[in-house]
């Protein structure tokens, strides 16, 4: 059944629900989780006189069993006669249902919905595994140009989708089956009720009207009605290429932070340089450019880390994203955790990738991006942790890696290749500290 299918006449009130999944408490409201698919829906319903409730995280949190419980219980005047439950990434299946269990015994009944990216993906494994009423698949298009509703959230900015579906079909990709169709909308100003705008579009460049929409922009930002532009996604760099007078309009339109993805092997270095150059050229700085990188995927350790290397000499961060199968229903990595294997979460070994080198290339990521990030030649976690008087510090960061090594025995270049067996600094002894002071 469609989603409008489940809207009766007699639907007076209708429960939404987002699933306690595992994100820290201080990104919940970050616009890479906001449950804008909910948003929708409620403002959808509302506008046909259908009372919505939302439950979030702070309702819900896991029980001892991995279950989800309540901390604040729905006040009993809410009784809803429709529960609608959303999903992100496959691999939270569980998260899911145990929202589903919980709310079918305390609501016995009533038809509960799942939607989301999950939903979409793994369709007869949702509704089997979580035990829900149905599932819809993909964005409801009822609800797909209404402005969401924000006042059951508490967030500063606005997210906006000028297109859905995408023009290419990447190889660990599942947007052509979450949104199957390329639509493309002309304009959006008139959906625009904040300044700040989170664009969720797949690929905003390949937008047909991108032009007309970034004049739209422009437009806005002169007269003052925007302020920060973003696109949770990377811009498409062959579009880049093809158009480079976009990076301007990008520029001159007040987006921040600009990603472009490096998918493949060390080979496409040159047309990345490129593609950052035509940023750099529109005005953006080296160091607020990101690359999107995939990792535990086909590339192996050793390219990821040349490519890493090559990033370091252009002087942007990157924005790394391990690799998981589509149809991945687990994902218990821990990153504060010293080793795990395949039982725990998905390791592409068929390109070598091992728990040891994710690990590392993870780290080296991070100790990366803070090198870029401060605009310095090396990391320490000596330094980082406050290991060493204040005094004694501040020598050290007027020194260059090649004098530092020296005298930090964890310094770490963002220049050099790292190879996966180099053991990092976890704890600083206080004795190798002392060694660094004496030198
Ligand atoms: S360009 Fe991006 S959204 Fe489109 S298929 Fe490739 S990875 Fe997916």
């Amino acid at each position: 059944m469609n989603f409008s299918d489940w809207i009766k006449n007699d639907i007076k009130n209708v429960l939404l629900v987002e699933p306690n999944f595992p994100i820290p408490n201080k990104s919940r409201n970050h616009s890479n989780f906001l449950p804008i698919g909910l948003l929708k829906i409620a403002a959808y319903l509302k506008s046909k006189n259908i009372n919505v409730k939302l439950i979030r995280f702070e309702e819900q949190k896991n029980n001892d069993y991995g279950q989800t419980t309540f901390d604040i219980p729905i006040k009993d005047e809410f009784t809803p006669d429709l529960i609608c439950v959303t999903s992100i990434f496959t691999y939270w299946a569980e998260h899911v249902k145990n929202a589903v269990l919980f709310y079918k015994n305390k609501f016995k009944g009533v038809p509960i919905l799942v939607g989301g990216v999950y939903a979409s993906l793994m369709p007869e494994h949702c509704k089997k595994y979580t035990g829900c009423t149905d599932v819809i698949q993909g964005p409801i298009s009822e609800a797909e140009n209404i402005i969401p509703d924000y006042s059951l959230v508490d967030v500063d900015y606005q997210i906006i989708h000028t297109s859905r579906g995408c023009i290419r079909k990447c190889g660990f990709c599942g947007t052509y089956i979450i949104e199957p169709d390329w639509v493309c909308k002309k304009s959006i100003k008139d959906e625009i009720i904040k300044k700040k705008l989170i664009f969720y579009d797949n690929n905003l460049l390949a937008n047909q009207y991108i032009e007309d929409i970034l004049k739209e922009l422009i437009d806005l930002k002169k007269e003052k009605k925007i302020s920060y532009l973003e696109s949770q996604s990377g811009f498409d760099g062959r579009i880049l290429r093809k158009k480079p007078y976009l990076a301007k309009m990008l520029k001159d339109a007040g987006f921040k932070n600009p990603k472009i993805a490096w998918d493949y092997g060390i080979v496409q270095a040159p047309k990345i340089k490129e593609q950052i150059d035509l940023l750099i050229d529109a005005g953006f700085t080296a160091k607020e450019i990101s690359i999107f990188m995939i990792y535990n995927y086909e590339p192996n350790y050793e390219e990821m880390e040349e490519k890493r290397v090559k990033c370091a000499e252009w002087g942007v961060q990157i924005t790394d994203c391990r690799y998981r199968p589509l149809n991945a229903t687990f994902d218990n990595y821990s990153s504060y955790k010293r080793k795990q294997g395949p039982e725990d979460y998905y390791i592409h070994k068929e390109c070598g990738w091992t728990d040891q080198k994710i690990r590392k290339f993870r780290r080296n990521i991070r100790r990366h991006n803070i090198c870029m990030r401060h605009e310095v030649d090396y990391h320490s976690t000596i330094l980082e942790r406050k290991q060493v008087p204040q005094e004694e510090a501040k020598k050290y960061r007027e020194m260059n890696y090649e004098e530092v090594k020296k005298y930090l025995p964890d310094a770490w270049s963002p220049s050099l290749y790292h190879d996966a067996s180099e053991q990092d600094y976890f704890k600083v002894n206080k004795k190798n500290v002392k060694k660094v002071k004496k030198e």
